[in-house]
């Protein structure tokens, strides 16, 4: 998919748009989620212009890669969901609703989870 250089995630990178940031590396960025569905809601987006995971795990470069992961594992600890269990999803594509089209894995916890797999029908 074509990369849109004016979506609000590529908006967030630029600085133009503030965010509340929880944590950023060289290459990743995790901020709170504007609309937190659980009581931790975070994203954590790479900084490359990346549509979905698997043009991400195809395209990026290895240490990209390897901020990304170390980013979700650093919000986890910096959160508390470390300890408690939490829920990493991450929308892909027109089916499974992906409203900003910059990668993204939500990080969610800080209540028991219902059963639920994803969010929306
Ligand atoms: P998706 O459905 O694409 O997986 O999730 C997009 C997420 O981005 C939603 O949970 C939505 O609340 C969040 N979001 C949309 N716009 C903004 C924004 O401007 N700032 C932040 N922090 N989150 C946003």
């Amino acid at each position: 998919m074509a990369y849109d250089d004016t979506n609000i995630f590529a908006r967030i990178i630029a600085g133009e748009i503030p965010c509340k940031k929880v944590f950023e590396n060289t290459h990743a960025l995790a901020f709170h989620d504007i609309s937190p569905q659980m009581p931790v809601h975070v994203l954590v987006i790479p900084k490359g212009r990346y549509v979905t995971m698997d043009e991400f795990a195809a395209a990026a470069s290895t240490d990209e890669q390897a901020d990304l992961s170390r980013a979700i594992g650093e919000v986890a600890r910096i959160t508390g969901v470390a300890e408690t269990g939490y829920r990493l999803i991450a929308n892909n594509g027109e089916d499974a609703h992906q409203e900003v089209p910059h990668l993204h894995f939500h990080v969610l916890g800080g209540k028991r989870i219902g059963g639920r797999m994803i969010k929306g029908d």
